[in-house]
């Protein structure tokens, strides 16, 4: 089968042909339907050799949706031409954590080796995914699935962060969302769906921005270094009861501080390596300031109900496999609006 594979460190993905992988006991098989492109791709590509968490080669792709192709000995739950969206964090499926639908957060994980599609196993940009568990599938019920596949992580994690702060977001406060990309235009839709927070975009570009109005923000507003002043005089001098900041890199989290108000969640997503000094007087009393890691697989299924109801829809940029590189290469330049599916 051919799959996009990170082969080379520091060099551009590749299209190559692999053996077409066969389900063992307790595996499902997918033909794979559609594959997100998300920004951490392009994060795991930067990263040297000396710091690469991986083996090589890696087929990437994180967010996954397909139909079932073949089931290995002894699965049940699901049967052949079922269509469903895959969870990614996967755990080990009984520790605590995992046993709270938290396999986001597996406490063992890392001892078992398991790691998630395309972030260390082999991932969705294939024409065929191996799906160690069904427990890790969850069914589109009628979604479409190009519309789907973003839900799974560009869905997911916004929701996730969003449903933590719910109880801060109450009539008359403010959202502020740093970076309209896949997870932020997403993450505006959320709040619009679940809050009656005003809701306010920042990013550095006018497509973004625009497309930040287009999905529900109130406000759309330049990301430079005078975005939190203007943040501050459209909440009458108070800040955003909530940030979410979607890049993570140093003037985006120092934003997200200057614009917190008091009692503010500050909610970093991005990775791009910024970060906070918290302690006392270097922030409003009482913020709290957390870096969450994608969501438990029962927001996935809430995620995806939200989807069906009409809620949320994701902005996507359709590509073929052959053109996966293409929209790496795109996205990389800030040139996707919405989120790049890949079609294998
Ligand atoms: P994306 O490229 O689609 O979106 C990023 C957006 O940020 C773009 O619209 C870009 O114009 C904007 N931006 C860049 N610099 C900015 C700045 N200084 N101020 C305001 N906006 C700015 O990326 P994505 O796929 O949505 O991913 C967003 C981030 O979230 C990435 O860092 C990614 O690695 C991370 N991520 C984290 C998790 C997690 O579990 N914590 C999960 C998925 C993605
Ligand atoms: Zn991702
Ligand atoms: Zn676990």
């Amino acid at each position: 089968m051919k799959a996009l594979q990170y082969r080379t460190i520091g060099a551009p993905p590749e299209v190559v042909t692999v053996p077409d992988p066969e389900p063992g006991p307790g595996q499902v098989l997918l033909k794979v339907t559609a594959a997100g492109v998300c920004h951490s791709d392009i994060a795991v590509m930067s990263w040297p050799a000396e710091n690469f968490p991986y083996g090589l080669p890696l087929t990437l792709g994180h967010e996954g949706v397909g139909t079932v192709a073949a089931l290995g000995a002894g699965v049940t739950g699901v049967k052949e031409g079922d269509a469903v969206a895959v969870y990614g964090p996967q755990g080990c499926g009984t520790c605590a954590k995992c046993a709270q639908g938290k396999e986001n957060y597996c406490l063992r994980a890392e001892e078992l080796g398991i790691r998630p599609p395309g972030l260390g196993a082999p991932g969705s940009m294939a024409e065929y995914l191996l799906v160690d568990n069904p427990r890790h599938l969850v069914p589109l019920d009628g979604l479409d699935p190009v519309a789907a596949v973003p839900l799974t992580d560009a869905g997911l994690t916004p929701y996730h962060a969003i449903k933590r702060s719910l109880p801060k977001l109450v009539p008359g406060s403010t959202a502020v969302v740093i970076g309209a990309g896949g997870l932020g235009h997403v993450a505006i839709q959320l709040l619009r769906a679940m809050t009656p927070a005003r809701v306010v975009a920042l990013d550095v570009s006018e497509d973004k921005l625009r497309l930040a109005r287009e999905v529900g923000a109130h406000e759309a507003v330049l990301s430079d270094p005078k975005a939190a002043a203007t943040v501050r005089e459209l909440t009458g001098g108070v800040g955003a009861e909530a940030v979410f900041d979607f890049v993570g890199a140093q003037p985006t989290v120092t934003t997200a501080a200057a614009v917190a108000a008091v009692e503010a969640d500050v909610t970093i997503v991005g990775i791009a390596g910024g970060s906070l000094p918290v302690g006392f007087g270097t922030l409003p009393f009482e913020v709290s300031v957390t870096a969450p890691y994608w969501g438990s697989r029962g927001e996935l299924l809430e995620v995806l109900a939200l989807a069906r109801s009409g809620a949320v829809s994701v902005h996507t940029e359709t590509f073929s496999l052959d053109e996966a590189p293409l929209a790496y290469e795109r996205l990389h330049k800030g040139k996707i609006n919405g989120r790049a599916v890949v079609l294998p």
